[in-house]
């Protein structure tokens, strides 16, 4: 077995690191503290560059090598959820109502594991970018990282990323080719008809009959229960019926939903039957309807070269790895495999509660061998120069 790159004290920083993130959640689009945090723990270990303000609140810090060669980014999330925290651990989140409870909080130790071993050993060649992109979780973060002016400075040839999952055991990873996550977005359908008094509710127009119909519908455009190949899944999320009031029959209602698909093109026709069953059941009701779409995710798609390098450097790092189908759970990481030849890997964190389960904590054990695979798969690529 090859030595560990990062010592006991490294993981002592770590974990404690992963401990006042996750004291700290910051939620999609607010996570000012969190960068700021990142770049504290990023400065001491020296790198070329820290780019912030990427795309919100991003942080990138890049690593040079000496001689000409890829740029290979590894990418971590800085988000955390609006949901309050169960757990009664000495870290549990301070702030009511947010929580660590997808695990980006481990995700993000592991990266910062790989600024420390970065600044004892350089790249040779190419350079390495730490990226800590904003709201993963809304699905608007990679978007804004790639549109915003600074990444063309980055532009890079290869993407690594990691997610944790729960039911893998720890220091065990997954990962196959092809389809990685699937296509989601929300769908919000607005009904407007008109209210009345509730004594007479045959003077309104009221959105109640539809949704009560559009529920069972739309959930029925998905397979039900089991997935089928396409993962088709429509999940309503959310509905709401005219104002809390016992005198008035309703005349405005929404209804949201999550549509979910294994690709792009597949939720073009999802979406097109959701429109379609939206403006029928509406037209019976005569009401009008208004639709738009939220939280758009596209599909990710795992890199065959990508995955070998990934598979090589488990490999290496003896972390036992197998196949997995792809996630139902989308991930905004697919859109810099537009950019670059881009793999995520599935990083067991064992016997937990869910994501997004109101219990759920990243285990400190799953640090290690993710900063492992990682670190191996950027020597392989970039060389190691000298300690410096
Ligand atoms: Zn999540
Ligand atoms: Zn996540």
């Amino acid at each position: 077995m090859r030595r560990m790159f990062l010592g006991n004290s490294d993981m002592v920083d770590l974990v404690d690191l992963r401990h006042r993130l996750h004291r700290r959640p910051e939620i999609s689009g607010e996570e000012r503290e969190t960068a700021a945090t990142i770049v504290a723990f990023l400065e001491p270990t020296g790198p070329d560059r820290i780019v912030t303000q990427l795309g919100g609140h991003g942080v990138a810090a890049i690593y040079e090598g000496a001689e000409p060669g890829p740029t290979v980014m590894v990418r971590c999330e800085l988000d955390a959820l609006p949901i309050e925290e169960i757990s009664t651990s000495d870290h549990r989140s301070e702030i009511p109502g947010k929580g660590h409870l997808c695990g980006h909080d481990g995700h993000m130790a592991i990266i910062a594991g790989l600024a420390r071993g970065l600044a004892r050993n350089r790249p040779r060649r190419g350079r390495a970018v730490l990226l800590f992109q904003p709201a993963e979780e809304t699905g608007a973060g990679a978007a804004a990282v790639i549109a915003d002016p600074a990444f063309a400075g980055i532009a890079p040839d290869y993407a690594f990323s990691l997610h944790n999952r729960p039911g893998v055991p720890v220091g065990h990873a997954r990962i196959s080719e092809g389809a990685a996550n699937c296509a989601s977005r929300g769908i919000k359908i607005v009904l407007t008809g008109e209210t009345s008094h509730a004594s007479t509710p045959h003077h309104a127009r009221s959105p109640a009959p539809a949704i009560a119909e559009l529920i069972p519908a739309l959930t029925a455009l998905g397979p039900g229960g089991e997935i089928d190949a396409d993962f088709r899944l429509v999940t309503v999320t959310h509905v709401a019926i005219g104002e809390p009031a016992f005198g008035i029959t309703p005349g405005h209602g929404e209804l949201w939903a999550t549509l979910r698909t294994l690709n792009d093109a597949q939720m073009g026709a999802l979406c097109e039957a959701a429109e379609a069953l939206a403006r029928e059941v509406a037209g019976r009701s005569r009401l009008d309807v208004a639709m738009s779409y939220h939280d758009v995710f596209h599909h990710c798609e795992n890199d065959a070269e990508a995955v070998a390098l990934l598979r090589k450097a488990m490999d290496e790092e003896n972390v036992p790895h197998g196949p997995t189908a792809p996630s139902r759970g989308s991930e905004d990481f697919g859109l810099f495999g537009r950019k670059a030849k881009a793999a995520m890997f599935l990083l067991g964190s064992g016997d937990t509660a869910h994501l997004h389960n109101p219990d759920y904590d990243f285990p400190d054990d799953a640090i290690a061998p993710g900063a492992r695979v990682l670190m191996r798969a950027l020597r392989n690529l970039l060389g190691e120069a000298a300690r410096t």
